[in-house]
């Protein structure tokens, strides 16, 4: 397997300023991966939902080549339910209801197909479990991507920082990089990520792009401005699998690859938001990513004559 993911395959109710939904299905993993499977061929997922959650999106993740042996399915169980609730910027929101359900005895079992993989993208979860997941490779994959949340900060802090020694790259966004470091500039906040293990750390800032860094390299992606937004939820996921799946159709993790990454990730993250919960990202065709990735080359393309 060349990409394997591990995070939430759950249940949202999402309310932003404008609209509002009863539980979609949402899920870090069921974004990265849809995410990541427009890239890669074969995707593995590592998750469990209860026996509510709805064989039919089960299926349109199969039928886009995600590999499900990695989903237990656990009888009598409810999935893991989030709810949250945007603020006027779609920036920032407040998380209303977070209930692990099956999710609070998942103990991973990394299936024998999955052992051999050089990218591993282990979506916000307790770092516990991400641990978990990365000890029972038979080798180390060749880059692991993590993704975290002030949730897991404020309620599993050691396993955290044992967690971030064992990972090459960090996404996070800009809020919880502040309260991981207590440093309010998000150089001085990747600088010290950086010393906690991982050397790359990539900074979301929703609407604002995101920051990638590494030694005392730094490279800024935009966001694409957008006339509307549905639901920025999964977008931080998406941005994720879209990073993670272009490094490993690529198979090159060096900085300036990194660098294409966070413009596809972000170009992905765009239509993310485009509707709510993961639709959109079922719908996408190759051309409309193509062209979506061009419109950041343009959003980025400059030319400028430095005077001596
Ligand atoms: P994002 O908008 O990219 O930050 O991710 C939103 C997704 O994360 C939602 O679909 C939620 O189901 C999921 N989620 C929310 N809280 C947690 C949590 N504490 N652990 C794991 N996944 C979560």
């Amino acid at each position: 397997m060349k990409l394997v993911a591990v995070g939430t395959v759950a249940f949202d109710s999402i309310e932003t300023p404008f609209a509002k939904s009863e539980k979609v299905v949402g899920g870090a993993a069921t974004y990265i991966t849809l995410a990541a499977s427009h890239f890669v061929d074969e995707c593995g997922l590592i998750s469990v939902v209860g026996d509510d959650f709805p064989t039919s999106t089960l299926d349109e993740m199969k039928a886009r080549n995600i590999d499900l042996q990695g989903l237990e399915i656990k009888p009598g169980e409810k999935s893991f339910y989030w709810s949250g609730k945007y603020h006027y910027d779609f920036n920032t929101r407040d998380t209303l209801v977070t209930e692990l359900n099956v999710l609070a005895g998942f103990n991973p079992v990394v299936p024998p197909s999955y052992k051999k993989t050089s990218f591993l993208m282990l979506g916000n979860l307790d770092p516990r479990i991400q641990l978990s997941v990365i000890a029972q490779f038979e080798e180390r994959p060749h880059l692991i991507v993590m993704d975290t949340m002030n949730f897991w900060m404020d309620t599993a802090w050691d396993n955290l920082m044992l967690a971030l020694k064992e990972v090459d790259v960090l996404t996070i966004n800009d809020e919880e990089a502040r309260q991981l470091t207590r440093e309010y500039s998000l150089v001085k906040a990747a600088r010290k990520i950086m010393e906690m293990g991982p050397q790359y750390v990539v900074i979301k800032k929703g609407e604002h792009g995101a920051l990638l860094f590494h030694e005392r390299s730094i490279f800024f992606s935009p966001a694409l401005p957008m006339e509307e937004v549905a639901d920025p939820t999964g977008a931080g996921d998406t941005f994720a699998g879209g990073f993670i799946g272009y490094l490993a159709k690529t198979h090159n993790t060096s900085f300036d690859n990194m660098k294409r990454a966070v413009i596809v990730g972000s170009a992905m993250a765009s239509f993310a938001c485009e509707k709510f919960g993961p639709q959109r990202l079922l719908e996408l065709t190759q051309d409309e990513i193509n062209e979506r990735i061009e419109e950041f080359v343009e959003l980025m393309d400059v030319e400028i004559l430095i005077e001596d």
